[in-house]
């Protein structure tokens, strides 16, 4: 989508950190990390956010979160899923993406 920052780093024209890739996935390192391991896990097909992804989009980030995780090391110390929706989640890019957070003990209260 024209004027998508993540559309323009998975076409790579805006340079990104890659971890993992596949199909219908791409996923790279946030430029602001909270935590030792923070990845974000995008779908290659733009949607704003959770609300609109079909399934087969939903099943493909199930699969890359798990393949990032253990390419992470973080699969058995355990980490955190977050995908931010709308003005009161705080998501600041309109492309559907998906935190993974770990290598660290997380906060028990998000929010
Ligand atoms: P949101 O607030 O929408 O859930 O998350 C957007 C995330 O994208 C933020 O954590 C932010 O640091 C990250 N981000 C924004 N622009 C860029 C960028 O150009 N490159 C990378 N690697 N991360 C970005
Ligand atoms: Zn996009």
């Amino acid at each position: 989508m024209d004027n998508c920052i993540f559309c323009k780093i998975i076409a790579g024209e805006i340079p990104s950190n890659k971890v993992y890739e596949d199909d219908n996935v791409y996923a790279f390192r946030d430029i602001n990390p909270q935590a030792p391991v923070h990845v974000l896990i995008v779908p290659k097909k733009h949607f704003a956010n959770i609300l609109e992804c079909d399934a087969e989009t939903a099943a493909a980030l199930t699969d890359a979160i798990r393949a990032v995780a253990k390419q992470e090391g973080v699969d058995e110390s355990g980490f955190r899923v977050i995908s931010n929706c709308g003005p009161d989640g705080a998501q600041s890019v309109n492309h559907l993406h998906v935190h993974l957070l770990g290598g660290v003990k997380l906060a028990e209260r998000m929010a």
